[in-house]
């Protein structure tokens, strides 16, 4: 039986690139070698453009869902505000203490209310 080469990863590290490509002509067993690293080398680029793909779709999925979040979020917020705006809201800094209009203080004419009378 006849001994397999096993000088593939010597030739390809430490060799010149003639020397490597000399003896990958004259040796079988480190051409089969050869070839698979080859398909194994397409195997990784192939792959790595893929995932390279998929990562950029998933990271402009990943910043549109941080813009819907935070529109989502600002209108809940703003939702929220403006509900508690309006239940809180009441006219009493228009009357001072003694329940006197603060514009009738200012001598201009007020409604019944106490507003500024446009008539
Ligand atoms: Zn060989």
């Amino acid at each position: 039986m006849e001994k397999k080469c096993n000088k593939y990863e010597s030739y390809f590290i430490f060799a010149s690139k003639d020397d490597f490509e000399k003896h990958i002509s004259e040796c079988k067993d480190c051409s089969h070698e050869k070839l698979k690293q080859d398909k194994l080398s397409f195997l990784i680029k192939d792959s790595s453009e893929t995932y390279r793909l998929l990562s950029s779709k998933q990271k402009i999925k990943k910043t549109l869902l941080k813009i819907a979040c935070s529109l989502l979020l600002l209108v809940f917020a703003g939702t929220f505000a403006g509900i508690e705006i309006f239940n809180n809201y009441n006219y009493d800094y228009f009357i001072n203490s003694s329940g006197i209009s603060v514009i009738s203080e200012q001598g201009l004419p007020t409604d019944d209310f106490g507003f500024f009378d446009y008539n």
